[in-house]
């Protein structure tokens, strides 16, 4: 019999839900499988991406350059933004918790949409802070006024992902910039851009542009989605340098692989072919699109590399019919599923789930 635990553990981690990864689809008939609950990258490596990585990774025996020099530089070269300004994490989830033990603690507040991003709420509680979630719009949409309203004097950090996961839409330049004039100076609001490549809509604010004179907003992005690196957890982090500071003295050490820092350096370097890649998701994406309105869904404008169904009750059951064609999804019980653009014959297969789904 184990002994009882004594072990005592802060009170904040008693409402944690354990992260739920998108499951790894199985099949028993040999049919090929695939994975669209994770928004990666369907594409493999490029070859010059693979091979600095290849090669970094025969420096196992020592740690990684701590400063992470020579992609802070990249960054810096590729942003125009000063080292100073920037910071990498072990993907921008890493930064995104970091900021949050940098900032806030019991007591105070993060204000954010919801549904959002389903990390946020796990990085808010860990610090103890209290998450204030504010609907979305019928169109899944930020709503800028109500989150205005939300803002306390307890209120520290407002986190806005755009566009945002699960839903999809972009937020707009205007409603930015007039929420942005209204939170005060002394209130943090984090852009996640994690999704930025993937936008096509014109009538946004490119988060790079906006911290620049701004001292209160700090940018994620990752190379994860757009540059297919999810396996290697890096992402950044660009905004002013006292908020970059404290990032850095939150952060683990040695925390970016060398393996992960030389395939972020090489991926800058064939940027321009990596996105070629996201130019054909971006088109794929209409393609599903199109395919799911001609078949009756009412998708909200997806500006990522992801759909969004508003399915309700019947939520899971629809995930389980489209994993049973060997395609697993994200489904969020009572809500709706999200399904990452991936393979041609992935999305397929679950567009024929979606053409035939009785609602
Ligand atoms: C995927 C994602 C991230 C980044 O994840 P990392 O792999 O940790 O860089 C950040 N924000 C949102 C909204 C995401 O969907």
């Amino acid at each position: 019999m184990t002994p009882d635990n004594e072990v005592r553990f802060r009170a904040c981690l008693d409402d944690v839900a354990a992260y739920k990864p998108g499951r790894p689809p199985e099949r028993s008939d040999g049919r090929p499988t695939y994975k669209l609950s994770s928004n990666e990258n369907p594409y493999p490596p490029l070859p010059g991406v693979l091979a600095a990585a290849t090669e970094a990774a025969a420096q196992m025996n020592r740690y990684p350059d701590m400063g992470a020099v020579d992609l802070l530089e990249a960054l810096s070269d590729r942003f125009g933004v000063p080292v100073s300004d920037l910071a990498v994490g072990t993907g921008s989830v890493a930064l995104l918790y970091h900021l949050l033990q940098a900032t806030v603690t019991e007591g105070d507040e993060v204000v954010y949409a919801w549904r959002s991003f389903e990390a946020y709420p796990i990085a808010v509680q860990l610090t103890g802070a209290t998450s204030v979630k504010v609907p979305l719009t019928a169109e899944a949409r930020h709503d800028f006024k109500a989150m205005e309203a939300a803002i306390t004097d307890r209120t520290k950090v407002v986190l806005v992902c755009t566009p945002n996961n699960p839903t999809g839409p972009v937020v707009r330049r205007d409603e930015l910039l007039a929420f942005l004039d209204a939170v005060p100076s002394n209130v943090l609001v984090v852009i996640d851009e994690a999704y930025r490549e993937f936008v096509r809509e014109t009538d946004v604010v490119d988060g790079v542009e906006l911290y620049r004179d701004r001292p209160n907003v700090l940018v994620l992005r990752t190379f994860s989605k757009a540059y297919g690196l999810a396996g290697f957890r890096v992402g950044y982090a660009i905004g002013h340098p006292t908020v970059v500071a404290a990032i850095r003295k939150c952060a683990l050490p040695f925390g970016v692989s060398y393996v992960a820092q030389a395939a972020a350096i090489a991926s800058l370097a064939v940027e321009e072919e990596l996105l070629e890649r996201v130019d054909a998701l971006v088109e794929e994406r209409q393609r599903v699109v199109s395919a799911l309105q001609a078949a009756g869904w009412d998708v909200p404008e997806s500006q990522t590399n992801f759909v969004w169904l508003d399915l309700g009750d019947d939520t899971v059951r629809f995930a389980d019919a489209v994993q049973a064609e060997g395609v697993s999804v994200r489904p969020f019980p009572g809500e709706g599923v999200r399904v990452t653009i991936g393979e041609r014959e992935a999305n397929d297969l679950f567009l024929r789930v979606a053409s035939t789904w009785r609602r």
